[in-house]
């Protein structure tokens, strides 16, 4: 009796999570293949105010690579897409989201579509069985006109899909609905719930699951995939788009204590004229006392976060995720990750085999690092 209840209270005490059952996904042996590509790079000149806070002087443009995931269901061969970037050609966008490119707001590097990068990859368009959209984002939907009509869509139940030119302010087009399947998920028929996100259980076998993470855009869903019996990656989407909106929490400090080296990077690369922790002295910022997440998700009337209270919500959610050793989360947009992906053909299945995570998740503080954004940039040539 003591013994268990000591088990119990040093659980609680120690703040350890036993394993990935705490958060209610049930046990199965049944996996799906992941493998992620970078469609594109892309900035939005002065816009990184629109995502997250504080925005520190020489760090107001919004730059962020594109993913898009192939995840393959082992057990019966289906393949599905994950989010796909965006179209290569976006001034064939509708009116309302094309102006950011006529505009010259958005610059795209090496633009491709998905389509070609699968194709090239030796992945055939026809053996995509569907396409799911976190959300309907002109950055997420690509161009589906160029997938044949067998091709499913699946998208959030509340997602607009006001069409341009019948709704002249819509940021979808025929295009990008017409022709085919379009199957909406709704999350009030879930029976299961993972860390207080809803979910469905897409193959109905445990190795692929939708999650219901609102706030960003109605509709809003992300995705947990099953790629070793007892390991995970979760598919994020836009439910943050820098990893500074959910790291450090104590948590991830205690499961992904920082490195030595970058313990020692974080006092300079990490202003203490923005960024403060108990421990930190003037001009010397202290990581490990640090118990809340460096920037905040934008709740400016520009932000790109429909709804950045229920953004919110969603993000304290998926962090716990982000916390755990079990589970990869990889948002949409990880500029922090964008040199060490292991892109297509490679498979992320062995990313805890790899260490992958332990070897990541702190790099958005190196300084070399293009999310690092938490010092000014000040006149380098001077
Ligand atoms: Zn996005």
């Amino acid at each position: 009796m003591h013994l268990i209840s000591g088990l119990f209270i040093s659980l609680l005490v120690g703040g350890t999570r036993a394993s990935w059952l705490d958060f209610g996904i049930p046990h199965s042996n049944a996996t799906v293949d992941v493998r992620v590509f970078n469609v594109g790079n892309a900035s939005l000149a002065k816009e990184a105010h629109t995502i997250y806070s504080p925005i520190l002087p020489g760090h107001e443009d919004a730059l962020f690579p594109m993913y898009s995931f192939l995840v393959e269901h082992n057990n019966s061969g289906k393949r599905l897409m994950f989010d796909l970037g965006m179209r290569k050609d976006p001034l064939n966008l509708a009116p309302s989201v094309a102006i950011f490119a006529s505009s010259g707001v958005l610059q795209l590097e090496e633009p491709k579509d998905i389509t070609e990068l699968l194709q090239g990859g030796g992945i055939s368009l026809s053996s995509i069985d569907a396409v799911i959209w976190s959300h309907a984002h002109f950055d997420h939907i690509g161009d589906m006109s160029k997938f044949p009509n067998t091709t499913e869509l699946i998208i959030g139940a509340e997602t607009d899909t006001a069409i341009y030119p019948n709704s002249p302010n819509a940021t979808l087009q025929a295009s990008d609905l017409a022709g085919r399947k379009v199957t909406k998920i709704d999350f009030s028929a879930a029976n299961l719930t993972f860390s207080d996100l809803k979910a469905i259980d897409y193959f109905g076998d445990g190795s692929f699951y939708l999650l219901n993470t609102p706030g960003h855009l109605p509709g809003h869903m992300t995705a947990l995939a099953r790629v070793t019996p007892t390991s995970f990656i979760a598919l994020g989407g836009d439910t943050f788009h820098h990893v500074g909106e959910a790291r450090p929490r104590p948590q991830f400090q205690q499961n992904f204590p920082c490195p030595a080296d970058l313990l020692e990077e974080a006092k300079t690369s990490i202003s203490t004229d923005y960024f403060w922790s108990p421990r930190s002295t003037e001009g010397a910022f202290d990581m490990p006392s640090r118990a809340q997440q460096l920037l905040a998700i934008s709740d400016l009337p520009d932000s790109f976060y429909a709804d950045p209270v229920t953004s919110q919500v969603s993000l304290e959610k998926l962090a716990t995720f982000d916390a755990d050793p079990d589970i990869l989360v990889l948002i949409a947009h990880d500029i922090s990750l964008r040199s060490s992906m292991p892109y297509y053909p490679a498979y992320l299945n062995d990313w805890k085999g790899n260490n992958f995570k332990e070897r990541t998740v702190w790099s958005f503080v190196e300084k070399t690092n293009p999310a690092s954004v938490f010092t000014p940039i000040t006149n380098r040539t001077g």
